[in-house]
């Protein structure tokens, strides 16, 4: 039983086939510049890479070019279209309606077109995304799983704001909260690698790629999390400021006389770590700005650790303690220096990282000494996977 698992944007489609049994990657590959041009990556497993640059007009035709490279003679993975169980979809905002991953049905969808206002350059891509594989896959089950959903658990004292209460009676205006999907991988995993039930344990999970978020798992639930209405609250990001004081916002459209969508822009595009350093919204980059001297570079680097390391100690005082914490996403999994930067500020907690475990990458892996009072892990991140085991749980239970 393969699941393909699709994750739709403005102009991209990524996707992954998946054995439902065995949890391989057959193959996996990414739609770009849908609606410029077009062109396909496809990798399929065991096999060599295939590129095409077809035009891609619409999500329609970029997910019959996905299923065209899947079934292909020379770089496909399955013979026919019965091959591909179900359908599981990425959608970033289920608002208040979506608490856990559902079946899409007509009610459904027309639930996901209200959510649009919340995040209106994503949720019209997932739907179009689900549209185009009802028409290409007519009778193969679909299954919308919600960034937001996992954060749902989350207590009204975490997700009110302090504004008038008729806003959120009116707009749906409160913290939503994003990434979910990896913060309860990450979270799941870590609890299995401790060999202790995830119901007993108080876990912080910081997804740190180029948005980020940082999230408060007690007990295996959400309690508490970075992002809010938007994915542009919490932490600095690489191009996303993360929370400022909001009266900063209304003096820079006054001073500058900026436009809503101008001052979105610089707060999303051209703020964080690019907007503090100058020089990239690339850590990478970034470090070796830094290494060759450039200050602003240092400056951006340290914000960026203060913020992840307080919101981290929010964290432990709301939940009364502290497990474990886990880093994952591409900052996350591969920035040991960040991780070690993060894990000074913690020492308090009596947390001692193992500077060699540190090195390492691309595994699961503790990385705190014996002594250590608090466990800290790196956990790579598989969103597509979870996608997967929902479609899979849903469809077939
Ligand atoms: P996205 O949010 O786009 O999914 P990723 O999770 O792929 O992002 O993370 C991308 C970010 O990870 C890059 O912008 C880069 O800053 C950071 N990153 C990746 N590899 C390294 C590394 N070796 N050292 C430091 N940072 C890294």
């Amino acid at each position: 039983m393969n699941i393909l698992v699709l994750n739709c944007g403005s102009s991209s489609l990524k996707y992954q086939l998946i054995d439902g049994e065995t949890e391989n990657v057959l193959a996996k590959g990414l739609c770009e510049r849908i609606g410029i041009d077009g062109r396909l990556k496809h990798e399929p497993e065991g096999k060599d890479k295939f590129v095409s640059e077809d035009p891609l007009p619409d999500h329609t035709a970029a997910v019959k070019a996905v299923i065209d490279a899947l079934l292909d003679a020379d770089h496909g993975v399955i013979k026919s279209m019965s091959e591909i169980s179900a359908v599981g979809h990425r959608v970033v905002h289920g608002g208040e309606l979506f608490s856990s991953s559902v079946i899409i049905t007509d009610e459904v969808k027309k639930a996901i077109d209200k959510c649009s206002e919340l995040a209106p350059l994503h949720n019209p891509a997932n739907l179009i995304g689900i549209n185009a594989c009802e028409k290409l896959m007519p009778g193969v089950p679909q299954v919308g799983v919600f960034d937001t959903a996992f954060h749902q658990t989350m207590p009204e004292k975490a997700y009110l704001y302090a504004i008038p209460y008729k806003y959120y009676e009116k707009y749906k205006i409160r913290k939503y909260g994003f990434h979910g999907t990896s913060h309860k991988y990450v979270s799941q995993v870590c609890a299995d690698m401790m060999d202790t039930p995830i119901e007993e344990l108080k876990i912080i999970t910081c997804h740190l790629g180029n948005g980020g978020s940082i999230c408060a798992v007690r007990n295996g639930v959400s309690v508490d999390t970075s992002m809010g209405f938007t994915p542009l609250d919490g932490i600095a990001m690489g191009t996303r400021s993360g929370s400022v004081d909001p009266a900063v916002v209304l003096f820079l459209m006054q001073k500058e006389n900026l436009s809503p969508s101008e001052m979105d822009s610089i707060l999303n595009k051209e703020s964080g770590v690019l907007g503090l350093s100058g020089v990239s919204s690339d850590f990478r980059d970034i470090e070796n700005a830094e290494n060759e001297g450039n200050e602003r570079a240092a400056v951006a680097l340290d914000t960026f650790a203060y913020r992840v390391a307080k919101t981290i100690g929010e964290y432990v005082s709301t939940m009364k303690g502290v497990d474990a914490i886990v880093f994952t996403a591409g900052l996350g999994e591969n920035g040991g220096i960040t991780r070690q930067v993060v894990c000074d500020y913690l020492r308090y907690l009596g947390i001692h990282i193992d500077s060699y475990k540190n090195s390492l990458r691309g595994q699961a892996i503790e990385i705190t000494t014996k002594q250590s009072r608090v466990q800290v892990f790196v956990i790579p991140t598989n969103e597509e996977l979870m996608i997967a085991r929902d479609t899979k749980e849903l469809v077939f239970k």
